[in-house]
């Protein structure tokens, strides 16, 4: 069953398994590692009001534990930065 923490940063911690790619992935440092009810590692998105919605976190979870509120058009943002890496 879910076990969503986070608004904008939603991270599952039922899926979510603590490997830290998204720590070290976001530019913002949203992320801090805990440990759950049961002592497994997570990520908690503490400081998800730092988020700007690059959605890179979503892009390198090999689970696909985070989901980011798109409500703030972050599709276009990940289009136009995919955009400049294409030159
Ligand atoms: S979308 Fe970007 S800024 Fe927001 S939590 Fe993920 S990696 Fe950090
Ligand atoms: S990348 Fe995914 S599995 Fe790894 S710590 Fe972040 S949310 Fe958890």
């Amino acid at each position: 069953m879910a076990d969503i923490h986070g608004y904008v940063v939603g991270v599952d911690f039922s899926v979510c398994y603590g490997c830290e790619k998204c720590v070290h992935a976001c530019p913002t440092n949203v992320f801090i590692m805990m440990q759950d009810e049961s002592e497994r590692l997570v990520v908690d998105p503490v400081r998800e009001d730092d988020c700007i919605l690059c959605l890179v976190c979503e892009i390198v979870c090999p689970v696909e534990a985070i989901s980011i509120q798109r409500a703030g058009g972050s599709d276009d943002t990940l289009a136009s930065l995919l955009e400049g890496t294409r030159g």
